[in-house]
């Protein structure tokens, strides 16, 4: 378990972590979804004791990182993506942790073998793929067999192959009991992998909540509907006592009433361009939940707060380019 109290960071002026508090419970994959920049690297550094709090707390079962004792028996870290040592063997790197760590020399074989380092352990890890160094780091991660795991953005720059392959290990933690704590700025990732969800945006917890309840309350369905009939087709529903936003070119009606809509349409011969049920993305309802909590903007001027839905395409799109960033 992992328990964060009022934890907080600044760097000079700027608050990189804003008074945190929330629980990382074991037996699930818990995920840390925030923009980039928002604090999540801060945080994790904090966890391992290699940042120190401004104020207020993190524990690992109770115990701060430096009460513990071979602490990489407690808790494994896989920190963002970092240049490796390159003379040493990835067989030689690990033998060392273990023999500091007072971890039996046997691990370091298990733990090539489980992230298929196997037939590369002799090679220099200069010449490893960014991937194999993902799953070296991952490898010294699980050396100390530790019943808390912390990923910080383990998929980023990961093929197919290896996204999948960290995925189904992190199910495999989890399963086995273990607390598993990762981090990623990609909504789409973290409802694949986890199972509850901490949201930040600048520092600040903005939500604390099940991926079940957080699907649930995000994915609205809607019909988004293209006429050149407009006005007319407003007094129709309107008279019918269905409410339809004006957004952009098109109108939006809540619900599953795709069907309805064009019944009624035909029924006063109005000429419909387009008729589509939609459902709200889950990358949506996350940028419209950060959405005043993102650090830098493409454009100024855009209305920050709850968006109507047809503009949130448009502002997907402008934020785009910093969403993808690091
Ligand atoms: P994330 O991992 O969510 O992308 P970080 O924790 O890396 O966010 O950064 C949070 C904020 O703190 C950013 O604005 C970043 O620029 C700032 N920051 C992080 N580390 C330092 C540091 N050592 N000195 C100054 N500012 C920092
Ligand atoms: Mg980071």
């Amino acid at each position: 378990m992992i328990e964060l109290e009022g934890l907080t960071k600044r760097y000079g002026e700027k608050v990189a972590v804003n008074n945190l508090s929330f629980t990382v419970r074991p037996g699930i994959i818990t995920g840390f979804l925030g923009p980039n920049g928002a604090g999540k690297s801060t945080t994790m550094r904090m966890v391992l004791g290699l940042d120190r709090p401004t104020a207020g707390d993190v524990r690992i079962d109770g115990k701060h990182y430096d009460q513990l004792k071979d602490p990489l028996t407690y808790i494994g870290a896989l920190l963002e993506a970092k240049a490796w040592h390159g003379g040493r063997s990835a067989y030689n790197h690990l033998l060392c942790l273990a023999q500091s760590n007072g971890i039996p020399t046997r691990r370091v074989r298990e733990v090539l073998d489980t992230v298929g380092l196997t037939a590369v352990a002799k090679k220099k890890t200069k010449g490893f793929s960014l991937g194999m160094g993902q799953r070296l780091g991952i490898a010294a991660a699980l050396l100390g067999d530790p019943r808390i795991l912390m990923f910080d953005e383990p998929v980023n720059g990961l093929d197919p192959e290896g996204i999948h392959w960290i995925r189904n290990l992190m199910k495999t933690l989890a399963s086995q009991g273990r607390t598993v704590f990762v981090s990623s700025h990609l909504m789409s990732e973290m409802a694949l992998t986890a199972d509850h969800l901490v949201v930040i945006g600048q520092g600040r917890l903005l939500a604390d909540t099940s991926m079940a309840d957080f699907i649930a309350e995000n994915s609205r369905s809607y019909v988004r509907i293209r006429t050149p009939q407009r006005e007319r087709l407003l007094d129709v529903l309107h008279g019918e006592g269905v409410t339809a936003v004006e957004a952009g070119e098109v109108l939006e009606v809540d619900g599953d009433k795709a069907e309805a809509v064009g019944e009624l349409a035909a029924r006063h011969q109005i000429v419909l361009y387009e008729l589509s049920p939609q459902r709200a993305s889950l990358e949506e309802a996350f940028m419209q939940l950060t959405a005043e909590s993102v650090e830098y903007h493409a454009h100024d001027g855009q209305p920050a707060g709850p968006v109507p839905p047809g503009q949130q395409q448009q502002q997907q799109q402008q934020w785009g380019s910093e969403w993808r960033k690091g």
